[in-house]
């Protein structure tokens, strides 16, 4: 048996799960086995009711008076306990920041191996994985072993698609057996960002500043152009370091992934790390002063030129042509 980890919102289960189910199928077809779930949250039922059209057989709801909210290592605990049950072939959890701090619980607690981000599986005694590395700029083939072999699925990555024979999934309820310290960690409350304007994740014009730009102040027309452009704002780690931007602007490896039809990064030198957050756009027209910079490398258009002048130009040559 395959257990696949559900994480959802309200009964719906995200993308990324569903993406996590589709891969989860095909691991199981190879090894001729069946797929079940846990789900957290009192919303077993309705889960199961999406699921089942994805192949899940049956759901194992985790019910416990202390897990109403999410507690990475008492769910790390949950998983590790359904494990000792089931003894599940594999547990495959959505490339999520949930799926892999559960999952990096469970083999803690279990002494079991992981693999996260993967793209490909060959089962047999072991695993032949292909996976993502360093935010999909490399791909690694890998090898897992283990009783019970731990994947994460990468994101963004497998087209979700319901199963031929899907049907409904059974409900089962699970209460594990938690400790005092499996509920180290568990959310207190939850802030909605007071940011306003188009997500950066979802807009198709994005425009960025980094280290060139020299102060927060600086940011002030690149706000001007993105509002003529209807564009997102987004920054550099180096602007978040500096404490020009909040870091729910930075774009890259450890910010937020971006595939606009334009990206305008201003004063961004191209960093590999800036880069895996910007590889989806299918435009980039750098703005920096020198040529040389790695990001005039990646780019369709380059200015070469100060961002503090063209900016400015840039805004007034929109407002010309578009009447704004
Ligand atoms: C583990 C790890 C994770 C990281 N994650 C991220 C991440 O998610 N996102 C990210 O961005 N970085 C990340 N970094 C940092 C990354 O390595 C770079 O340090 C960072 O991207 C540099 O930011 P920058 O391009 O703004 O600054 P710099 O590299 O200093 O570049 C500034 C650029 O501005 C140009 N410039 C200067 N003045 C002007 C001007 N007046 N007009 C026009 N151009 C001008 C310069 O020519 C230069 O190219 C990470 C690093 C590590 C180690």
């Amino acid at each position: 048996m395959i257990l696949t980890f559900v994480e959802h919102e309200a009964g719906v289960p995200e993308d990324t799960t569903l993406e996590a189910l589709t891969f989860a199928r095909d691991v199981a077809d190879q090894t001729d086995s069946a797929i079940e779930a846990v789900v957290f949250g009192d919303e077993g039922p309705a889960v199961a009711d999406e699921v089942g059209a994805y192949g899940v057989g049956a759901v194992h709801a985790v019910s416990h008076p202390d897990l109403d909210t999410y507690a990475p290592e008492a769910w790390g605990e949950s998983v590790s306990q359904l494990v000792d049950e089931l003894s599940p072939e594999a547990v495959i959890a959505p490339g999520s920041d949930r799926g892999h701090e559960v999952l990096a619980h469970t083999a803690a607690k279990r002494d079991l191996a992981m693999a996260a981000n993967c793209l490909e599986v060959e089962a047999g005694d072991s695993y032949e994985l292909t996976r993502q590395r360093w935010g999909g700029t490399l791909l690694e083939h890998a090898r897992l072993s283990g009783e019970t072999k731990l994947l994460s699925a990468a994101p963004n990555e497998i087209s979700a698609e319901p199963a031929d024979d899907g049907g409904e999934a059974a409900v089962q309820e699970f209460e594990p057996d938690l400790e005092e310290s499996d509920l180290r960690v568990q959310i207190s409350s939850i802030e909605e960002s007071d940011e306003e304007g188009i997500p950066l994740g979802e807009a198709r014009t994005v425009v960025s500043g980094g280290r060139g730009v020299g102060s927060p102040e600086g940011f002030d027309k690149l706000e001007e152009l993105a509002d003529l452009l209807d564009a997102a704002i987004g920054s550099s780690r180096a602007a978040v370091n500096e404490g020009w931007r909040s870091h729910d602007d930075q774009i890259g490896q450890t910010g937020t992934k971006i595939s606009p039809k334009l990206y305008i990064p201003c004063g961004i030198s191209g960093a590999v790390q800036h880069m895996v957050g910007c590889k989806g756009a299918e435009n980039i027209m750098a703005i920096n002063t020198d040529p040389e910079a790695a990001i005039i490398q990646k780019a369709e258009y380059a200015v070469i030129g100060d961002l503090h002048e063209v900016v400015p130009e840039l805004n007034e040559a929109i407002r010309e042509e578009t009447g704004q």
